[in-house]
This record gives structure tokens, sequence and C-alpha cells, in this order.
């Protein structure tokens, strides 16, 4: 089969590959259907996540039909369309028994991380019960794929994390697909106000249209004092850090209201300026945290129901087979204007 493979910081290649086969009872190989890129990929590919060997298959992102099943899998069978979650978990230890599915004793792996992934032909799916999806027959696949990592991310720990409740006025850091992801999910809530914040005038203005209220351009204006002016001096009562670097983390720091809220979906990678102080005396609360993808579920039935189209972001697709040329496209997202990049088989 042919595979997007990592070769070390900088280096990739769409190559012949041993198609994955069946390891222990409860596996799953899955024919890849649809696919993405992710930021993640790039920065595996910049040398950033250590951990990742070479030789190893990119790619967390996917829909499928499953080809094989191990004699432990019961959910699913050959012929079965499924949805593929970026976390494989037994579904059954400490951990995931809370659902914290990164944290699995016997897994947590990410594909295209610690076990090969999404961006070929075919993938190894451990835990294939717990970690995949069924796929209802009418459903669109461009904005399935979308649930195996950005939705649940942007609505587990920006949304849900953050307690976005109906009239709070809501500011996300970063319109990145991360923090679209974020704002889609937020309007089941139905907060009054909803301002993004980008560099991007492009990336702001296409939030602009899936329902940002306000847009801060945090490149031409002083983020800080915009958002204290749109809020009459009070702040936000959410303020949710979608980009990952400290100066937007204090940023979400400085603009959240007493009593409020500070969500951080961010990698940072490195320390952040904590204002603990600041914090202690406004009584606010600060959640961070992996995505653990168990309301990946929930967030297929809203978009079965109708209530959010996480095919919005998608802005450019390819064959699978053209991906070389999609991770241009993707690695130059502002130029190319591009949020999501989809491969199809
Ligand atoms: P991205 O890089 O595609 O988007 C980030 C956005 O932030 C871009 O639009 C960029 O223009 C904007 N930005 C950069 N610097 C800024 C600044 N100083 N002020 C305002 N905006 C700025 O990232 P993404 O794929 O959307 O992911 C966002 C973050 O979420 C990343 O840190 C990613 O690693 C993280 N993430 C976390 C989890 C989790 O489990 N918590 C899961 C997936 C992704
Ligand atoms: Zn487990």
């Amino acid at each position: 089969m042919k595979a997007l493979v990592f070769h070390g910081p900088g280096q990739k290649s769409w190559m012949e590959k041993a198609k994955p086969t069946l390891v222990q009872p409860t596996d799953a190989i899955v024919r890849v259907t649809h696919t993405t890129i992710c930021g993640t990929d790039l920065h595996i590919l910049k040398g950033d996540v250590p951990e990742v060997e070479s030789g190893r298959t990119l790619g967390h992102e996917g829909t499928g039909v499953v080809e094989a099943v191990g004699a432990g899998v019961t959910n699913f069978k050959p012929g079965d369309r499924v949805l593929i979650s970026c976390i494989t978990a037994c579904g059954r230890c400490p951990n995931c028994k809370k659902q914290l599915y990164a944290h699995c004793a016997d897994g947590g792996w990410i594909l295209g991380h610690l076990i090969d992934g999404t961006q070929a032909e075919y993938v190894r799916i451990p835990h294939a019960d717990n970690s995949l999806y069924p796929v209802p027959a009418d459903a669109d696949e461009e904005a399935l794929v979308m649930l195996s990592d950005i939705f649940p991310t942007g609505f587990e720990i920006g949304v849900l994390a953050g307690e976005v409740k109906p009239g709070d006025t809501v500011a996300i850091v970063g319109a990145g697909p991360v923090g679209m992801a974020t704002l889609l999910t937020a309007q089941f809530y139905s907060p009054a106000r909803l301002i993004m914040i980008d560099l991007d005038p492009a990336r702001l203005e296409t939030a602009r249209q899936f329902g940002a209220t306000d847009l801060v351009n945090a490149g031409s204006e002083d983020a800080v004092a915009r958002i204290m002016a749109l809020t009459g001096g009070r702040g936000v009562d959410v303020s949710i850090e979608a980009v990952g670097v400290p100066a937007t983390f204090d940023v979400c720091q400085r603009i959240v209201c007493a009593g409020g809220h500070i969500a951080n979906v961010g990698v940072h990678g490195k320390s952040v300026d904590l204002q603990l102080q600041d914090l202690w005396i406004k009584n606010i609360t600060l959640t961070t945290g992996l995505v653990t993808t168990r309301t990946t579920p929930i967030l297929l039935q809203t978009v079965q129901a109708g209530r959010v189209d996480p095919a919005k972001l998608v802005t450019h697709r390819f064959a699978l087979d053209q991906i070389m040329q999609a991770y241009e496209v993707f690695a130059n997202a502002a130029r190319e204007k591009a949020i999501k990049v989809i491969l199809k088989a």
C-alpha cells in the first residue's frame, strides 16, 4: 500500500509500505476513504515532537471502511463504514472508565504519533471497539472526518471545559481549525457574543461568516484594550486559548472577567507566565487538557441533525495520492487561504 511516511525533521515521502495486519484480537484494519492534514503533522515534520520515530506513517483523522477485524472485536465487521478517533484506548482501564482516553493504561496512542496513522491506504486501529464509531449510511464523510480530532478538541477542551452558557460573552484566541471548531460548537449554548481574535484578516472574515459577532485583529490593534472596550471594561465570561503561544495565553488571562473561566486548548510545549495572583483575586477558573474524543458520538448526532456543519472548514480537496501537494498547500495556509485540506482515497 501507499503511505505518507515521516523520515525525520523536514523529510517525508508518499511511498510503498507493507499493508498493516491484525496484531491483537482487538484490532481492526480500516481502508481509509478520507483523511486530512493537521497542524500537529506540521509540528512533527518540523521535529518539534521528538518521540515520533522515523518510518512512522503520519495522520490521525479519518473515515474508512473496515477491512478485517480480530476475534475480540464485537462492534464492527468487515464492510462497516467508520469514523476513526485520533486516540485509541481500551475503554476498560481506570482512566478509560473516566473517559480519559488519552491516558489509557493500554493505549492512549495518538495515531500518526506513537503508532502508524491514517495518511495511508490502510490503517491498523487497536482497541477498535472503543476507537472507531459507526458512520450513518447518509453521512457526509467530509463533515465526519472533522470529528476525529478538531471538533471534539474545540468542544471538550474549549466549550465544555470553559462552561460556555447562554448569554455569555466568549472570546476565542486563534481562528485556526481548532478555534473555528470551538466557534461553531460554542453556538450550541447560545452565548450572546462570540469574539474572535487572530492575526489573519481572511480567517477573521471567515469567522464572521461562521458566527463570530466581533473580530479583533491582534496584529493591528491592542487585543486586550479592544476587548475591554467591547465589553464596557468588564472583560469576557470565557476566554479560550486556541493558539499555543505565551502571548495569547496572556491575552486570555487579561481579558477574563471576575468569576470567569480560561479554557486553554493550545499546546504550548513550554511554560507560560501564569498570573496566579490576578487569577486568585478575580476568582478565575483555569482548565486545560488533552482531547479525549469522548464527545465524538454526541457531535456525530448534532451533525446528522443538521445543527452544525463541520464540512464548512474544508477549503481544499485532493486525491490521497496527491498528499505531497496537499502538504504544500496546508504548510502555506495563510497564503493559500486554507483551513482544512481533505484527502479522498
Ligand atoms: P493553527 O496554527 O492552524 O491556528 C492558530 C491560529 O492562531 C492561526 O489562525 C494564527 O493566525 C493564529 N495566531 C497565531 N499567533 C497569534 C497571536 N499572537 N494572536 C492571535 N492569533 C494568533 O492551529 P490549530 O490547528 O487550529 O490548533 C490550535 C492549537 O490547538 C494548537 O496549539 C494545537 O496544538 C492545539 N491542539 C490542542 C489539542 C488538545 O488536545 N488540547 C488538540 C489538537 C490541537
Ligand atoms: Zn484504557
